[in-house]
């Protein structure tokens, strides 16, 4: 894994990107870059929770969308996602960072992923130095045999994958989107974000970590 290599490619894309030893630090950097009072919102993170930031949006200083309010009503819910759309602040980690500069994220329900591609006026991604892969192809092996796997166990989805550990496409073959049949598929939108037209927008913090999966 080339860290150096991938911060040059990330800033070259128009990524801003800052490599930090722990996950305290990626946590106040992540915080210094949301204004008080921003609308803030966030996509399903095991990162996120562990560096402490999703505890650290309820503070008060933020309008921060707590999707995971328990509170909330499943109408209510997604009303909060969809407000989501054009918050201030996205934050979310990546399924993938290439060396070459690119994120890449698989979703779902697959706000996430809208957000990230556009409406937000800032996105933070948070990602531990384990998420850094080659190159796409080892992104998408990445995703099928590490992040899928262990994000459908996590969530209880029954899938061939949460039960052998691997996607069932490197079983039976085929490519990038290929996978189960299973109503609960979390691999349903294919994203990958290369160059930004924005400059700056998207905002990449590496942890000299191993975060999520
Ligand atoms: S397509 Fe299905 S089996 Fe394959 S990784 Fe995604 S959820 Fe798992």
């Amino acid at each position: 894994m080339n860290i150096e290599k991938t911060i040059e490619n990330l800033k070259k894309n128009n990524m801003e990107t800052f490599l930090v030893k722990s996950r305290e630090e990626a946590r106040v950097l992540a915080l210094s870059m949301i204004p008080e009072g921003a609308v803030c919102a966030h996509g399903g993170s095991v990162t996120l929770n562990e560096c402490g930031i999703t505890e650290a949006l309820k503070c008060g200083k933020y309008t921060y969308l707590d999707r995971n309010n328990p509170a909330l009503t499943a109408e209510e819910k997604e009303e909060m996602m969809l407000r989501a759309q054009t918050c201030d602040v996205y934050l979310s980690s990546s399924n993938a960072i290439t060396e070459e500069g690119e994120l890449y994220n698989v979703d779902g329900n697959s706000n996430r992923v809208s957000n990230l591609l556009y409406g937000p006026k800032k996105v933070i991604f948070v990602a531990g130095v384990n998420k850094i892969v080659k190159d796409l192809d080892e992104a998408v092996v990445r995703v099928k045999t590490v992040a899928a796997p262990l994000n459908c166990k996590r969530l209880g989805c029954n899938t061939y994958c949460a039960k052998e550990g691997k996607c069932v496409s490197l079983v039976q073959g085929g490519n990038m989107p290929k996978g189960c049949n299973s109503d609960d598929r979390i691999c349903v939108n294919f994203t990958v974000m290369a160059r930004q037209r924005k400059k700056d927008r998207v905002k990449v913090i590496l942890v000299e970590e191993e975060l999520g999966y």
